[in-house]
């Protein structure tokens, strides 16, 4: 069953490559036009050719989420120029170093923590009133299995997406009267350049592609979705595999 995102406006983090590449473009061939944000433009083209390709259409934001002031910016300019936000995907990350927590630099620790944790707030604070203002807002918050399980020598990561995760169930309390679903979700090992940097020594072609993963992840930006504050496991949730395109 397809989802119908006509008509809808979806901004998406990350969408120059692997997992937010693939939801940007599953979100454009269920109608909505893509606000396509992350630093390479050449990944960012790629997606744009790849939308039309499909018949959708997107808008590409060449930004590094480090800007704080421009993610200030960026919800009164979605305003300015389109009047709305339906859904927002907080999708960029970064692993930092794989290393014991004693190990760890500060710049890497704090690089991780800006970019997963600290500009992921910075977004939701500048379009939490777009998102609140829509008739079905849906924000989806991309975390990970080990915000929940110890792995040694992934201390910063793992606590960013515990923070991040977290911030996504307070902001879903918040909002549960309102028409906004907030949900994170874990993607599960899925065949991008994070998982590569994270296990050099895997086959990738063992892993999920980050197509198959983010057609999955798509049912959570559903008009229809009532569930908020939940977390979603690709890899378990039988849940997301309803609304798998035709
Ligand atoms: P990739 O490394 O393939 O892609 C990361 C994306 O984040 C890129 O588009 C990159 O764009 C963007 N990004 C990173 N830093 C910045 C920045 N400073 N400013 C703007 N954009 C930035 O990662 P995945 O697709 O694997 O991961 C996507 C999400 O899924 C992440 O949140 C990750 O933690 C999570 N996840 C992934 C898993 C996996 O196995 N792959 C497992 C569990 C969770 P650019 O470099 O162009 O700026």
């Amino acid at each position: 069953m397809s989802i119908d995102l006509n008509g809808r406006l979806a901004l998406v983090t990350g969408a120059s490559r692997g997992i937010g590449y693939f939801l940007a473009l599953e979100l454009a061939k269920a109608g909505a036009h893509v606000i396509a944000v992350a630093r390479t433009v050449g990944g960012l083209e790629e997606l744009d050719d790849e939308i039309r390709k499909q018949g959708g259409s997107a808008t590409l934001v060449p930004l590094d989420l480090t800007d704080f002031p421009a993610l200030d910016r960026l919800g009164g300019s979605i305003h300015e120029r389109w009047g709305k936000l339906d859904i927002m995907v907080a999708n960029a990350g970064v692993l930092g170093t794989i290393s014991p927590i004693g190990h760890v630099e500060a710049k890497t620790f704090d690089k991780v923590m800006n970019i997963n944790v600290t500009s992921t707030w910075r977004l939701i604070r500048s379009v939490d009133p777009l998102l609140r203002s829509s008739d079905a807002g849906r924000a989806i918050v991309l975390s990970s299995g080990v915000a929940h399980t110890a792995r040694a020598f992934w201390g910063p990561y793992a606590a960013s997406k515990a923070a991040v995760e977290v911030m996504a169930r307070s902001w879903a309390d918040e909002t549960k009267n309102s028409a906004l679903r907030v949900n994170s979700v874990n993607p599960g090992a899925t065949r991008t350049a994070m998982r590569a940097q994270a296990m050099p020594g895997e086959d990738p072609d063992s892993l999920p592609h980050p197509h198959d993963v983010a057609k999955k992840i798509v049912a959570l930006a559903d008009p229809a979705l009532t569930l908020t504050g939940k977390l979603f496991d690709v890899p378990k949730d039988r849940f997301l595999d309803y609304h798998l395109p035709d």
